[in-house]
């Protein structure tokens, strides 16, 4: 039987934050909700004999938005119609993330965990109370607290924390305090994203009002990186991708699918599935995909079959992600070609360079290779294109 996994959209949030460009949605009516989570039973039934026979779930991911914002009879409601339609294995990894002011009481951790979530992913981001509130999140560090020690108690052995950095004028030394409070919790997994700032969102508006040059920022950026690498690796979390960090045995099985390229199927408003070398794209719009789902129980507005070619760029530029880099005996086996033939000129000029390294199993971005790691994507790339 083949594996695959799931992705489930949850696109509620309590407040919209002011650097966020995922499809999420603040201050929605119950009757939404409720309509929205009716057409996700339908949108995952459907699939039922699609996937049944031939398919077993080995993870599943309740992504958002904000999961733990809606009812949590919706997540356990969610949870048995997954149970009910699909092979899950005993073992699959199902993980939820939370942020500390949905809910997040013992209570609700422990039917989360009954429901048969057994990873939770806690949204920090910063343990700064100041810069939560400049960047608009509806939680502060004391509800972190709260939040964590509640899953903790009601059993989840497995939690992973994420932190962001890379604002502007950002305090470095709460920062780092922010790691070593982490470090402190023993949570089992730390992903640390370096901000990205879409043009779209609000606090891009008051950077560039305020005549901020982004660019400026990047040494500091890439000094808190270079902390939090150190600081994780120096306390027993191995760093395994480019953002994330954990203890040894609970790498995040989900995303380790995505690097490797393996099959997922995406459920909800914008959520993407990638399956016999296509990938699916479910409509961006709430609205629409209500509609479609009424209509047949299917959202998917675009579908991308990629050849060969397009297969190659996803593998080289998802490998590098991995700090163990790409299996040349995987690339070889899933092309029927040569990968250091292939790439002979970019593997020898980028390794001159110091941004590439290799032991004729893996190709691997060096520790200076990761900060200029979209650079060295793209020259794999380009030279597919020609
Ligand atoms: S909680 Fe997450 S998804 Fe919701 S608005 Fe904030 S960043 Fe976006």
């Amino acid at each position: 039987m083949k594996k695959i996994s799931l992705y489930i959209h949850i696109p509620f949030c309590k407040k919209k934050c002011f650097y966020c460009d995922f499809v999420s949605y603040e201050g929605v009516e119950e009757m939404v909700i409720e309509k929205y989570f009716q057409a996700l039973y339908e949108e995952i039934r459907a699939y039922r004999t699609l996937l049944n026979g031939n398919y077993s779930i080995e993870t599943i991911f309740i992504g958002g938005g904000t999961p733990n914002y809606v009812d949590v009879e919706y997540i356990e409601k969610l949870m048995q119609v997954i149970n009910d339609s699909f092979d899950v294995q005993a073992d699959a990894e199902i993980t939820m993330e939370a942020n500390p002011n949905g809910h997040a009481t013992e209570e609700d951790m422990s039917r989360y965990k009954r429901a048969g979530i057994n990873r939770i992913s806690l949204g920090l981001q910063s343990a700064d109370d100041k810069l939560l509130a400049e960047i608009g999140r509806s939680h502060c560090f004391e509800d972190f607290r709260h939040a964590f020690a509640a899953a903790r108690s009601a059993g989840f052995d497995n939690i992973n924390i994420d932190l962001i950095f890379g604002f502007f004028e950002q305090d470095q030394q709460a920062f780092y305090d922010a790691v070593g409070y982490v470090i402190e919790t023993g949570c089992e997994h730390v992903s640390a994203y370096s901000l990205k700032l879409g043009e779209e969102t609000p606090l891009y508006e008051v950077y560039m009002e305020r005549g901020f040059d982004l660019d400026d920022e990047d040494w500091a950026d890439r000094q808190m990186h270079q902390y939090v690498c150190d600081a994780l690796q120096k306390n027993g979390y191995m760093q395994y991708e480019l953002s994330n960090f954990a203890k040894e045995g609970y790498a995040c099985k989900h995303n380790l699918n995505y690097w490797n390229i393996q099959e997922y199927i995406g459920f909800g408003v914008a959520a993407h599935s990638y399956k016999d070398h296509a990938r699916f794209f479910n409509t961006s719009s709430i609205e629409q995909y209500l509609e479609d789902i009424k209509i047949n129980a299917s959202a998917i507005e675009e579908i991308e079959q990629l050849d060969v070619q397009k297969q190659k760029e996803e593998f080289i530029i998802m490998g590098l992600r991995k700090i163990k880099g790409i299996e040349i005996d995987e690339y070889n086996r899933r092309f029927g070609s040569d990968f250091l033939a292939d790439y002979s000129k970019e593997i020898a000029y980028l390794t001159e360079a110091k941004l590439l390294e290799n032991d004729k199993k893996n190709v691997w971005l060096s520790e200076e290779g990761r900060d200029f790691a979209n650079i060295v994507m793209m020259e794999f790339i380009a030279e597919i294109n020609y």
